[in-house]
């Protein structure tokens, strides 16, 4: 997934934790192995290269992952949509000839984006692509996913002490040793030994989006990796958005849509899901955060 991960586990047993580690990363690479669009024989790969031409069926997972990441489209007035593929790979042309996409093509590709585009058979899991050049990417869930079932993994494997860190997806389980919880610490990214803030959390996921460890450069200047699939621009204020969520895969799909519909947007759909927590680092170095009682606290 282009990205680091680190799985730690408590028990008196060394041998079960060791058992319960290996089993969660192999999970993950599974997970992996299917939604990479890296791969040209994952299961996502197969549905960008058909699902324009004709109906695909797929499995369970990919449908149900499919299914979820429409949902967040939709309570986030598409500012999370996995249909950026072909934005993506636009920007990514631009990076590797070191100048900024013409207007005429991005309009052209802002065509195929949209995920009013995809469309989904729940009886027989079918999936079609309403446009020939629409094509899916699922770097800004698919993390928080592989987390949950590590996680899931974890407890199945008879761990309730432990920590799962895909790339800035973090579950928090059971609590850290001798401690009620886990801390969690946010950084500045502008100034590394700067915490601006730190969770006490047990039991619960937190992921952080932000354009300061994966972006990409054209001239020079920094352009953040998540775009604005309505205008088809990288988006642009916001430093670092971190939500905490009971589910992973909540979290890092909100924290990327959120920093799309920015602090105004973003904490009006966090207000109306009410079950999560979210920390804004803006530009201009304000930071927001929800539910109000957190601002303070431990800022
Ligand atoms: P994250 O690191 O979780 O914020 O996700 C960023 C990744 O998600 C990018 O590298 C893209 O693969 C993908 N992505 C970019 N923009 C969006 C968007 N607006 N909605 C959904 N996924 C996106
Ligand atoms: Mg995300």
């Amino acid at each position: 997934m282009d990205t680091f991960c680190e799985i730690s586990c408590y028990s008196k047993d060394k041998d079960r934790s060791i058992a319960a580690i290996d089993a969660a990363f192999k999970e993950m690479k599974r997970i992996e192995d299917i939604f990479s669009k890296f791969d040209e024989h994952s299961e996502v790969s197969r549905i960008n290269r058909l699902a324009g031409i004709e109906k695909v069926r797929l499995t369970k997972e990919v449908f149900s992952l499919t299914q979820d990441a429409v949902y967040y489209s939709q309570i986030s007035e598409g500012a999370f949509d996995i249909t950026v593929a072909p934005l993506m790979e636009l920007w990514k042309g631009a990076r590797k000839g070191n100048s900024m996409p013409d207007r005429a093509e991005l309009e052209t590709t802002l065509k195929s984006v949209g995920y009013k585009n995809i469309e989904l058979d729940p009886d027989e899991l079918y999936i079609t692509f309403l446009n020939k050049g629409t094509k899916v990417d699922f770097g800004g869930i698919a993390k928080g996913y592989a987390v949950d079932r590590a996680k899931d993994i974890l407890i199945s494997k008879g761990i309730n002490k432990g920590l799962i860190n895909l790339g800035g997806n973090i579950f928090a389980l059971g609590s850290a040793p001798g401690n009620k919880n886990w801390g969690i610490g946010v950084y500045d990214p502008r100034e590394k030994d700067k915490l601006l803030y730190t969770f006490r959390l047990t039991n619960k996921a937190i992921s952080t989006s932000g354009n300061y460890e994966r972006f990409f450069e054209i001239g020079g200047k920094r352009y953040s990796h998540i775009i604005n699939p309505v205008t088809g621009e990288p988006c642009m204020g916001i430093v670092s958005v971190t939500v905490v969520s009971g589910s992973a895969e909540k979290a890092d799909a909100l924290s990327t849509a959120i920093s799309v519909m920015g602090e105004e947007k973003g904490l009006n759909l966090a207000k109306a899901i009410k079950d999560i927590e979210v920390l804004i680092l803006k530009e201009d170095g304000r930071v927001i955060s929800y539910p109000l009682e957190r601002a303070g606290n431990e800022l």
